[in-house]
């Protein structure tokens, strides 16, 4: 799903862990939701609304209760993702390293893809650049408690899954 923001930007909703998208509950709906969510044994997804923030602009797009966007302007300017995680910088990311060995188009072969507090979005023209990039970068936020999970994989093979499957 994209979203076109009245300022130009293009909101994109095409990944899990966004930090610019939220979801929302009403405090009307919110007993209901809780007791079904219990009795279902999973989120009672009809209660649930969703809310985008502009990354560009800090406009905010509110899901009414007919599932329609509606947009807030920030009264300050340089508010920025106030949708984030409640554990700000501390919020586990998950790590994905990527080879393909016929990417698409002008796609890179090897891609590091992970959006925890630096942020990483990097490419790789080898595999052993990759393969090493990978791992370092596994090691450093599994020891600073930054990660949520990490996969690396080559032409569609998992070679490093964590947590492993016996987890
Ligand atoms: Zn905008």
């Amino acid at each position: 799903m994209k979203i076109g923001c009245i300022c130009g930007a293009v909101i994109v909703d095409q990944t899990d862990y966004l930090a610019y998208k939220a979801h929302l509950v009403a405090d009307q709906d919110w007993e209901d939701f809780a007791e079904s969510s219990q009795s279902l044994g999973e989120f009672d997804q009809s209660f649930v609304r969703h809310c985008y923030q502009c990354t560009s602009c800090g406009r905010l797009y509110v899901d009414d209760h007919e599932r329609r966007l509606v947009s807030f302007v920030p009264e300050t300017t340089g508010a920025q993702l106030t949708l984030r995680s409640i554990k700000g910088a501390q919020w586990k990311a998950p790590l994905i390293g990527t080879w393909t060995i016929e990417p698409i188009a002008d796609q890179p072969k090897g891609s590091l893809f992970c959006q925890g507090a630096d942020g990483i979005a990097e490419q790789y023209g080898t595999w052993e650049a990759l393969e090493q990039a990978y791992f370092a970068l596994f090691y450093r936020l599994k020891g600073l408690g930054l990660l949520r999970s990490a996969l690396l994989r080559k032409d569609g093979t998992a070679i490093h899954l964590w947590p492993g499957e016996n987890h």
